[in-house]
């Protein structure tokens, strides 16, 4: 089975790429390399021992699209490609409507017309907004607070009303919580530019000594030690997520919505604990201000992925911390 992959370059899409090639299916990638670097195609080639076709190119435009479906024969598609930084979705909400929209209207288009009406759709717990209650489940109301989280809205309502219009498409939306870590091999991971928004590729920076000390935002929330919770989970089963996706659309034709998390909530401070022990290296750190925006507790319920997608994740918080900073210490080297 051929899977194009959008945006197969970048963090997640790269590890997912990974995964399809050990399980034997074929790769080809299309990514305009606006978040990701081309050296990411030959060390997804180095990892597996396999090929993947990879096209530079935005998927906004049709133009490629067509070309790739008219050269290579799809069966199916996992949709990675878009803009991902919240804080810059509020700055420049146009640039995330058009890049996120755009790119998801092109490719729908394309693939209706090639008669490809198989996909799996990276959506985000943050379409969920602050929650009433815990765990999350599938079902709780949609609210967003940003450009990007509602870009995933958007799409994911794009997606239902494509399906209520055509009954022969299969569509997974995937709900991640908080992907971190890396491949084990330490060869791809997350490589944010300049200073990151995200706790870990901010750990993995000061415990690298890049950045001096870690800002924690607020230690005043509700919860066990103040610090905000979150469902952090392993790129590599967020990626083995993916496959059991693609194995259910396969199978069968219909809409679904699945939240890919742990089931479980780790503070702030159990992160950074957790990293200092496992990697034995120190992270200091300072108690500032809330950031604008955060809520205090946010973790999946993981049934229904368990359930119907026979799909749970496996890693520990330890694995995370230890593969986040393998791959920090193997890149600096390298570089
Ligand atoms: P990423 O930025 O590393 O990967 C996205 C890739 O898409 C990049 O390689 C980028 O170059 C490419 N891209 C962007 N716009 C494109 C376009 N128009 N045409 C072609 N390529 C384009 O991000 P990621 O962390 O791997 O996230 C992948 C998807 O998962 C995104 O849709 C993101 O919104 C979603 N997601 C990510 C997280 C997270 O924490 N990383 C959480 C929830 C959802
Ligand atoms: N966080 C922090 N310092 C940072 C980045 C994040 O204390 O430099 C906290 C943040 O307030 C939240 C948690 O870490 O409680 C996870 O934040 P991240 O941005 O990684 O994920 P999100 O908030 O989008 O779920």
């Amino acid at each position: 089975m051929k899977i194009l992959v959008t945006g197969g370059v970048g963090y997640i899409g790269s590890h997912t790429c990974c995964e399809l090639l050990a399980n034997n299916y074929e790769v080809v990638i299309i990514d305009n390399l606006s978040n990701s670097s081309i050296d990411v195609v030959a060390k997804i080639e180095k990892i597996t021992g396999k090929k993947v076709t990879f096209y530079e190119g935005d998927v906004c435009k049709k133009e490629i699209l067509s070309k790739i479906f008219k050269q290579e024969k799809i069966d199916a598609v996992i949709h990675f490609a878009g803009y991902k930084a919240v804080g810059e979705s509020v700055e420049k909400p146009l640039m995330y409507y058009r890049n996120n929209i755009d790119s998801t209207l092109s490719l729908l288009e394309v693939m209706k017309e090639y008669n490809c009406k198989k996909i799996v759709f990276s959506s985000s717990a943050t379409v969920y907004g602050n929650p009433e209650t815990l765990p999350i489940t599938e079902d709780f109301p949609l609210h967003t607070t940003n450009p990007y989280g509602t870009t995933k809205l958007m799409i994911e309502q794009i997606l239902a009303d494509l399906y209520k219009a055509d009954n022969n498409w299969s569509i997974a939306i995937l709900r991640y919580f908080n992907p971190i870590g890396a491949h084990k091999s330490g060869i791809i991971g997350e490589n944010p530019n300049g200073i990151p928004n995200n706790l870990m590729p901010y750990i993995v920076k000061v415990a690298t000594k890049e950045l001096k000390e870690l800002n924690i935002f607020g230690n005043d929330y509700n919860t066990k030690d103040g610090t905000g919770i979150r469902d952090y989970i392993h790129v590599i089963d967020l990626a083995q997520g993916h496959i059991k996706a693609i194995e259910k659309i396969t199978k069968e034709k219909g809409i679904d919505t699945y939240n890919l998390g742990t089931g479980n909530g780790y503070s702030v401070l159990d992160l950074v604990n957790t990293f200092k022990m496992v990697n034995h290296v120190d992270i200091p750190y300072k108690i500032v201000e809330r950031r604008k925006g955060d809520i205090a507790i946010c973790y999946a319920s993981t049934k229904k992925a368990e359930k119907l997608l026979n799909w749970t994740a496996k890693l520990t918080l330890e694995d995370m911390c230890r593969d986040s900073y393998n791959y920090a210490i193997k890149n600096r080297k390298d570089k």
